[in-house]
C-alpha cells in the first residue's frame, strides 16, 4: 500500500494550479507550477471571460514552511487580454486564486 499525501492537502492554494515539479533540497522546498491553461479567467474590469493568452511570466511566491522547509513556488502565470473591446482592462487577468494571497 502506498501512502500518498497530496500536495494540495499540504498547500490547498495549489489546487487551483498544475504542479509540474517539486524539488526538496536542504531546508528548501521548490515547487514549479503553472496556472491551468483550460480555465478561462474573468476580467475584473467588466466581468467578461477571456482565454486569449498574451504571454506568460513566472512569479516567485514565498509561502509558509512545510515540515520545517521553507516553500518557494515558481508560478507560471498567464497574462490575458480582455476580449471585450469596450473594456478598460486590456492586459490583466492572472487567474488562480493563489494570486489573491500575494
Ligand atoms: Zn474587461
Amino acid at each position: 500500500m502506498v501512502c500518498a499525501i497530496r500536495l494540495e492537502d499540504l498547500l490547498p492554494q495549489l489546487a487551483a494550479v498544475r504542479v509540474d515539479r517539486v524539488e526538496a533540497s536542504g531546508d528548501l522546498l521548490r515547487i514549479t507550477a503553472r496556472t491551468r491553461d483550460d480555465a478561462a479567467a474573468v476580467c475584473p474590469g467588466c466581468g467578461t471571460e477571456s482565454d486569449w493568452v498574451h504571454s506568460r511570466y513566472v512569479r516567485h511566491v514565498a509561502d509558509e514552511a512545510v515540515g520545517g522547509r521553507a516553500v518557494v513556488i515558481d508560478l507560471s502565470v498567464r497574462r490575458l487580454y480582455c476580449e471585450n473591446s469596450g473594456s478598460a482592462t486590456s492586459v490583466a487577468l492572472g487567474a488562480a486564486s493563489l494570486m489573491a494571497r500575494v
